[in-house]
């Protein structure tokens, strides 16, 4: 058998994708589990975003490859989108398109980093950000939050982190997997202390702005000393219910876009026509359904946030964006269930998964391994559901 190289080896499988395809083995067998462990909104692509791909389809225009970093017209319809809702200024050279934000992110990580260098990662952290960082070789440092700090890294923890060799901070507000969302004041605070280090660049994950229960989304890159060093990264996956379509992008100053379109010009080429064109008429065209998405979001956060309460021994920050709860339930490590010992979050997790029938993510593949992730994108029957076979199942313990 062929050995696999020491790159892939460095990196672990994604604890998202697995905990999804577990979940998925045991429903095939006839389980009824709820699934609540891919973070993707439950919610079909609006209609007029269909519509325009099938009438891409149809035109006969889009059969062909499309320019590596993305069509014109698309990249003009994001510029529109970062000045309208962003108020930030960038031309199509700006702007790459690719499969995903987890194409934009790797990328971004593959096209800059050398071995030795640093990235510091809040924790907790979405799952891929050290496994990308990893695969470069590069050094992840890891600052650690509290459930009590609202799972937020301060400024003061951004400055003790920063070392000659930082190259990156990358961080996702609204955050996954704790649903924080960093304050206007909170960024201003990191970037009073970057102005002292310029050689830190920020990739900023702003792939939940729109499910905001806070507020306004802010991007570091609206403050002028920042924006020729971050390179903000979006796509349209939980925004607009479109995480099949793999759409993704990021707005950088040009000679990071020109990098990054190099490079992906040797491994994706442009990402699918079709969803590239129907991206425009989500970006540009009625915005409605996405406002109509996060008010069901909200909702179903107080109906979770209500049903945890009623859990004893969990405790909990209340997540103002995204579509996640991240409590902490290290409580019950070390109690058991028929004769075997829970140790920790991954034998938490497939004790709900087996006996619960409900599946979650362990928080050690965000970087916390007190918690475990639940994915609120899901119907509320199913989650009241979910979360009450949660309650029976930790019960079981003792
Ligand atoms: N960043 C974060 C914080 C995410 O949760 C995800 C998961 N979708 C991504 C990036 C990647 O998104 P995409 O589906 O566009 O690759
Ligand atoms: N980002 C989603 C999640 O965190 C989708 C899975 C993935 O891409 O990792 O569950």
């Amino acid at each position: 058998m062929l050995p696999t190289s020491n790159t892939l080896n460095r990196v672990s499988e994604s604890a998202t994708i697995k905990m999804a395809q577990l979940s998925r083995e045991l429903a095939a067998k006839g389980v009824n589990v709820i699934s609540l462990s891919l973070g993707e909104p439950d919610f079909n692509t609006p209609k007029h975003i269909k519509e325009a791909a099938k009438q891409a389809i149809d035109s006969g225009k889009y059969d062909s490859y499309s320019p590596i970093s993305g069509y014109l017209d698309l990249k003009q319809a994001i510029c529109k989108k970062l000045k309208r809702d962003n108020n930030l200024d960038y031309k199509p050279e700006n702007i790459v398109v690719s499969t995903g934000a987890k194409q934009s992110l790797a990328n971004v990580f593959i096209s800059f980093l050398n071995e030795g260098d640093e990235v510091i990662i809040p924790a907790p952290f979405w799952v891929s950000y050290p496994e990308q960082v990893k695969l470069c070789n590069a050094t992840c440092v890891i600052v650690p939050t509290s459930v009590d700090a609202d799972f937020k890294m301060t400024a003061a923890q951004l400055e003790n982190a920063i070392t000659p060799k930082t190259k990156f901070l990358v961080y996702s507000s609204p955050s996954n997997p704790t649903g924080s969302v960093y304050t206007r004041e909170e960024i201003e605070a990191f970037v009073k202390v970057l102005e002292k280090h310029p050689h830190v660049h920020v990739i900023s994950d702003e792939i939940y702005e729109h499910i905001n229960y806070a507020g306004k989304h802010v991007s570091i890159a609206e403050f002028p000393s920042m924006k020729d060093r971050t390179i903000v990264v979006n796509g349209q996956a939980k925004g607009y219910a479109m995480t099949g379509w793999r759409i993704g992008y990021i707005a950088a100053p040009a000679y990071i876009a020109k990098a990054c379109d190099k490079l992906q010009g040797q491994i994706t080429s442009g990402t699918n026509s079709v969803a590239q064109h129907a991206t425009i008429a989500a970006l540009l065209g009625d915005q409605a359904p996405t406002e109509v998405f996060r008010q069901a979001f909200q909702k179903r956060r107080y109906l979770v946030l209500g049903m945890l309460k009623d859990i004893p021994n969990v405790k909990c920050n209340i997540p103002t964006g995204a579509f996640y709860v991240f409590p902490d339930l290290s409580a019950y490590f070390g109690k058991s269930y028929e004769g075997e010992v829970i140790k920790d979050a991954d034998d938490l997790c497939l004790f709900l998964l087996n006996v619960g029938h409900i599946a979650a993510v362990s928080g050690s593949g965000f970087g916390t391994p007190e918690c475990v992730r639940f994915s609120y994108a899901a119907s509320e029957e199913n989650l009241k559901e979910a979360f009450t076979r949660l309650k029976n199942a930790l019960a079981k313990l003792a």
